[in-house]
């Protein structure tokens, strides 16, 4: 794993910032690992400590592509902003795994509705199955949330 990293294919910003990109990156799933919930949490129960590799690895080629432009003009060394980007990228990618993870609920037999969520305050989207359209709370920061959809089940 190791040796393969080192001979890639030249990275698209360069081997040094996408080194710097992957120190950060991995930051974060280091420190979000034992959270459930959170992708490094999930990729590591899937598949261990390679899919957390890879997941690190697929994360880091995905901002420096999207973040192309940005090396040239606004990323320098007095520009807090790529740290910024970083922190707001992760963010969003948290919030895709988290929808990922929490949708299609598998209703019991008494549920007959499926209630999509949107949480104002975090961004957090989930689905809950139940026997009444309720309100419910946001798995991530806990606020009270009237559903955003009513889906009926079959
Ligand atoms: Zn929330």
């Amino acid at each position: 794993m190791i040796l393969k990293s080192f001979f890639y294919e030249p990275r698209l910003n360069g081997f040094q910032n996408w080194i710097e990109t992957f120190y950060e990156i991995v930051s974060h799933l280091e420190t979000t690992c034992a959270y459930s919930g959170m992708m490094s949490n999930a990729s590591r129960e899937q598949g261990g400590r390679t899919a957390q590799y890879v997941l690190a690895e697929n994360l880091t080629d995905e901002f420096e592509l999207r973040y192309h432009d940005n090396y040239n003009t606004r990323f320098d060394d007095t520009d807090p902003s790529f740290v910024d980007c970083i922190q707001i990228f992760l963010i969003e990618k948290e919030n895709e795994n988290f929808k990922e993870v929490h949708k299609s609920p598998i209703p019991t037999e008494e549920d007959r509705f499926i209630m999509e969520y949107v949480c104002p305050e975090c961004g957090s989207e989930w689905e809950m199955a139940g026997s009444c359209a309720c309100n419910d709370h946001c798995p991530q920061c806990d606020a009270e949330i009237t559903p955003t959809n009513v889906r009926d089940i079959e």
